[in-house]
């Protein structure tokens, strides 16, 4: 089953290149970015630093031109006032220099001599009064902005000094140096700058003098006007501005203090981050395509992992299915590791199913030659399992009792019981227990039939819910042969009471007859046959005693008293006057400790103590009898004892005594009928206690039984 919500495997690893990759690529940006910013200060110093050459390299012109001014100045021609000569000589001068030409002017203004004409040639007033009247009035050098010379047609530059001419102490006149715009346009172009940069020099009032690009449309205009605020602010500096040309540019400009001529050098934008760009879209490019690749990589991997995956998954469900797994090896070590383990598993599943398959055969074995009714039933008392031995008891066949109610299997007037009992069981959560709780239950075979049976149930939380087996035996031959029997011991009971009672009255006629016999007839029988008058009276007695304590015997079962609360020493002293005869005839001495009250049949109780203590008084041979009763409580009963300094009895007997008419003695060692102990056994047992003894040969015995502290929960009738 595919979910459509859960990334894939290969989107997951797509993802994971993305994040690896995007980071790396924007920090190789930012440096390519950082890389810029640093070349473009360094760019910046360095066009500083050729701006302030070519500065320089501009005073240095001027200078040049003061000096051979000042060299003209001082020619005796001039002071001589041979204008003439003076020509000659300024021309001469002109050969060797950039100067374009030479002009004196006077006072007035008026050019006296101009070496750009011949002499003598008639001239005009000068074109530039202003620099005239500064250069007179300061006595200094002075230079000119570009201005438009007349005479020349063209734009000029004048460096002026003050000159004396003649024999005068003043400074009268202005000898100036004519400099053309190209001058300075060559000092631009010797600097063999970049084709892109565009360089320009500027006059004291920011007009263009030279400029490397497009000299002849600019020259004389102002430069840019950006340009023109700053140079009043600063004497160097660089920033944004857009040209003349009207290109975006970055400019750094360097003014000369001293002439206030300046020389501005500007690098288009483009040309400036074309270096950025290129490398930025080498970057992406590169980004791409190493995207592009590790996407495909990661593709192709991610593809081999799901195969593997999927190999997996169906190997998985395979195993689900229980069919054999063996995978192949597969490329991931992880994968590869899980694949083995699944096909370890399927092995091991395998061999456990066969394993399995054999204790299943095993167990259905058990299940039919077992002698008992074998069912379960699941939470709905729906029968899932019934064996061979279920449909012998009970009469159905498998197939229709299959996924029915167990109830079709119990009488009807059971079946609420038995619901109560099942959910208690339930409940209880133990794992098994008997069902019945110690009275019949019973089954309803297929005919209708009811009949007793034993069972014992048990549970079991599976993955289908909780499962219920019973395991139950058919018990109607226990229950009729237990019936039989007690049946028969009535009968033998009542006939042991009937036959002990109907003796009892010819035994006493025979007795009297004997009697009547030897007091009648005494003095005309010889002495043999008195004497067998005598032991037959002596047999009758004893058969009257037999009969006597065989009715005891049967007694305690058939006459049924209810139990009653017994004072134990209260009947103590009843039982003592009963024995009264013999501890006087054999000067016995019977003491007690202290006795508690119980629960009993007052008259059996007293036939017990009856008969152990008078047994005490009995078997003690050439001594005096002395007999202790006593009573300790333990956990669940009272338990007695009966202690004699008598002949003891063998370990051996110590069982055989409780049994009817077993002696270990003569009547003529001892008399007695056998049934005594009988008697005690029957009476403790019916108070739902037991006896037992502890003797050593002629030491003494102590007879010991236990009586509950309270009324047993079920007699035996
Ligand atoms: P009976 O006394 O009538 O013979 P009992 O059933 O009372 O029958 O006793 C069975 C036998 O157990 C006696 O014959 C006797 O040998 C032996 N016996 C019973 N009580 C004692 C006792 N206190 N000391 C020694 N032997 C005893």
């Amino acid at each position: 089953m595919k979910s459509k919500s859960i990334p894939s495997i290969r989107s997951r690893l797509a993802g994971l290149v993305a994040v690896c990759l995007i980071p790396a690529v924007l920090l190789a940006a930012v440096l390519f970015y950082y890389d810029y910013q640093r070349g473009r200060e360094r760019l910046v110093q360095d066009l500083l630093t050729t701006a302030r050459v070519l500065v320089l390299a501009v005073d240095r012109e001027f200078e040049g031109v003061e000096r051979s001014l000042r060299a003209l100045s001082t020619s005796p021609s001039l002071a001589q006032q041979d204008l003439r000569a003076f020509h000659a000589q300024a021309t001469e001068v002109l050969a060797d220099h950039y100067v374009n030409n030479f002009v004196l002017i006077d006072a007035g203004g008026q050019q006296l001599l101009n070496t750009a004409g011949v002499f003598g040639q008639a001239l005009p007033k000068t074109a530039n009064l202003a620099q005239l009247e500064r250069v007179l009035s300061s006595g200094r050098t002075d230079i000119s902005n570009l201005f438009f010379g007349p005479l020349l047609g063209r734009f000029v530059i004048n460096v002026a000094l003050p000159v004396r001419v003649g024999a005068g102490t003043g400074l009268t006149h202005s000898l100036v140096g004519v400099l053309l715009p190209a001058h300075f346009q060559k000092i631009l172009q010797a600097q063999g700058l970049p084709p892109d940069r565009i360089a320009v020099i500027a006059d004291a009032s920011a007009k263009v003098v030279g400029r490397t690009h497009e000299i002849e449309r600019f020259v004389g205009k102002s430069v840019a006007p950006g340009l023109v605020e700053r140079l009043k602010e600063r004497n160097q500096g660089a920033f944004e501005l857009v040209t003349l040309e009207g290109i975006p540019a970055l400019v750094v400009y360097a003014r000369s203090a001293k002439s206030g001529w300046s020389v501005a050098i500007a690098t288009p934008i483009e040309s400036l981050t074309a270096d950025l760009w290129r490398s930025l879209w080498l970057l992406a490019g590169f980004a791409a395509l190493l995207l592009a690749g590790s996407l495909g990589l990661a593709w192709v991997l991610g593809g081999r992992i799901a195969w593997a995956i999927h190999a997996l998954r169906s190997a998985a469900e395979k195993l689900g299915y229980g069919q054999a797994v063996v995978l192949p090896a597969l490329p991931i070590r992880e994968v590869d590791e899980v694949a083995r383990a699944i096909s370890k598993a399927s092995a091991v599943l395998a061999q456990s199913g066969q394993a399995l398959s054999a204790s299943e055969a095993r167990m259905r074995g058990i299940l039919e030659s077992a002698m008992d009714a074998i069912i379960t039933v699941d939470a709905d008392q729906r029968i899932v399992l019934y064996n061979r031995a279920a449909e012998r008891i009970f009469g159905w066949p498998l197939e229709q009792v299959l996924g029915k109610r167990l109830e079709m299997l119990i009488p009807e007037r059971f079946r609420t019981a038995h619901a109560e009992h099942v959910g208690r069981f339930s409940a209880l959560g133990t794992t098994s227990r008997s069902m019945g709780g110690g009275t019949l239950i019973y089954g309803q075979r297929a005919s209708g039939d009811e009949f007793p049976i034993e069972a014992a149930i048990s549970q079991l939380d599976t993955a289908e819910g909780k499962v219920f087996s019973v395991i139950l035996r058919d018990v109607t031959a226990r229950v009729r042969a237990h019936e039989a029997l007690e049946r028969s011991n009535l009968d033998l009971q009542q006939f042991a009471y009937i036959a002990s009672h109907d003796l009892k009255t010819p035994l006493r006629s025979i007795g009297g007859f004997v009697q009547i016999l030897e007091k009648n007839y005494a003095d005309k029988l010889d002495d043999k046959a008195l004497s067998l008058i005598h032991r037959t009276a002596a047999a009758v007695k004893r058969l009257e005693q037999l009969t006597e304590d065989l009715l005891s015997y049967a007694r305690v079962n058939s006459e049924v008293r209810p139990f009653v609360p017994v004072h134990c020493a209260e009947m103590l002293d009843e039982v003592l006057q009963l024995l009264d005869a013999a501890i006087v005839g054999r000067g016995a001495r019977v003491s007690c400790g202290e006795l508690p009250e119980i629960i009993g049949d007052r008259t059996q109780l007293v036939q017990l103590f009856l008969n152990l203590i008078g047994n005490g008084i009995k078997y003690c041979a050439d001594r005096a009898p002395v007999v202790h009763v006593s009573a300790r409580r333990t956990e669940h009963a009272w338990e007695f004892s009966v202690t004699d300094n008598g002949i003891g009895i063998d370990a051996r007997h110590h069982e055989k005594i409780f049994e009817v008419f077993t002696r270990l003695h003569t009547q003529q060692a001892y008399s007695g009928t056998g049934i005594g102990l009988a008697i005690c056994r029957r009476v403790v047992q019916r108070h739902g206690g037991r006896i037992w003894l502890t003797s050593t040969l002629g030491e003494g015995s102590t007879f010991c039984f236990t009586l509950p502290d309270t009324f047993p929960e079920s007699r035996p009738a």
